[in-house]
């Protein structure tokens, strides 16, 4: 059973720096824009194998595919196998964090999604 709720969460982990993706990921993602596997690479990875990124509000910078206001993955159908694996755990360690400190600071916003 998950002990955590992504839909509470700004995306801690959209923000990790190297988000991989393998040939059939850059596959999956040029069907879904219906573009070239080449396209595909060109647009949204750093020409080695990792998902660009984009400046965020709340982190440095996160996933291209990031939905910066409701803080959503705008490819969820075509996301990356390591998007779906992760946390590969029944916890997810930033989202202890957050629980925690909403509930220590009594403020259910903390680090606020919008
Ligand atoms: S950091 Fe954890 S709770 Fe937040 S979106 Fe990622 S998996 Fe979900
Ligand atoms: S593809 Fe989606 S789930 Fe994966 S890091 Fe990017 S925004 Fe997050």
């Amino acid at each position: 059973m998950k002990n955590y709720s992504c839909s509470k969460c700004p995306g801690y982990c959209c923000s990790y720096p190297e988000i991989e993706v393998t040939k059939g990921d850059i596959a999956r993602l040029a069907k879904h824009f219906g573009v070239t596997a080449e396209q595909a690479e060109a647009r949204f990875t750093k020409g080695t194998r990792l998902l660009r990124h984009q400046k965020d509000r709340i982190f440095d910078s996160v996933c291209m595919f990031l939905d910066q206001k409701t803080r959503r993955c705008t490819v969820y159908e075509a996301r990356p196998g390591v998007c779906r694996e992760y946390p590969d755990s029944p916890r997810c360690g930033y989202y202890e964090f957050l629980k925690f400190e909403r509930t220590h600071q009594g403020d259910p916003k903390f680090i606020a999604l919008t």
